[in-house]
């Protein structure tokens, strides 16, 4: 593509015109919700993305963002992070214990904590790498087989271990069941971080919402936004 030729001052390139409509929808919908825009962290999923539909969103500012393999990310992100070192890389994915410590490497944060053997991994990768990398545990907020995330009846106990093992908790995560109104499981997590005794400590954030619901998500007290195909288009079907 031209972009260096059509990408005119004045008209600003898609992927950057997305981003401002995205950062417009959260400081609305934070404003709606009396709470202030600067609260909630935007991460742009740029999974199945490649740099050349990356580069844009860095270029508009864009410097978080979240993949969801480790794999990909690996491959993809050491070139753009030596070029650009303030960005941040969020893991959102699943991940198996067997990557922990290249996960620990790779990324800045972890959403996706869900089970005793993962957080006896990520203790043990942190020790040893000196690393010490701020991780979500992920509810399975609407009980779903296929999903990722602990059972609602285990996070207590889980929590207990990640407090144990000295995990830096950044708070809790969930992906919703698809198709249906999100609004009350994004209440369910935020019951659940009352509950559990992390509202209004350094464990407090909520990451929840996505393209389809972010600014639901923002008014239910997201601190942290997962939005991919809003900035950079549909994926592939394949693709997760
Ligand atoms: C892909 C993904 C997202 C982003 O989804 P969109 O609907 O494209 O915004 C958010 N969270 C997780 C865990 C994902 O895997």
């Amino acid at each position: 593509m031209k972009s260096a030729l059509i990408h005119s001052p004045r008209r600003p390139a898609p992927p950057a015109a997305a981003l401002e409509d995205v950062g417009a929808r959260i400081a609305t919908a934070a404003r709606v919700a009396r709470r202030k825009a600067g609260d909630v962290t935007l991460i742009a999923i740029s999974k199945t993305h490649e740099a050349p539909q990356i580069m844009p969103l860095i270029a508009a500012g864009q410097r978080v963002f979240g993949e969801n393999r480790v794999q990909e990310a690996a491959a993809k992100w050491p070139a753009l992070r030596e070029a650009y070192p303030d960005i941040q890389l969020h893991l959102v994915g699943q991940l198996q214990s067997n990557k922990a410590e290249e996960a620990v490497a790779l990324f800045d944060a972890i959403h996706s904590v869900d089970r005793p053997s993962l957080v006896t991994a990520l203790a043990k990768a942190m020790d040893k790498s000196g690393r010490c990398i701020p991780c979500f545990v992920q509810v399975n907020i609407g009980a779903e087989a296929q999903k990722g995330g602990c059972a609602i009846a285990d996070l207590g106990a889980l929590l207990a271990q990640v407090r144990e093992a000295d995990l830096p908790l950044a708070g809790l995560m969930c992906v919703p069941p698809a198709d249906i109104e999100a609004a009350p499981f994004f209440a369910l997590l935020a019951k659940l971080s009352a509950d559990h005794g992390l509202a209004g400590t350094r464990a407090a954030g909520l990451s929840m919402g996505m393209s389809g619901d972010f600014e639901t998500a923002v008014q239910l007290g997201a601190t942290h936004v997962r939005v991919g195909s809003a900035l950079f288009g549909a994926r592939p079907a394949v693709a997760g």
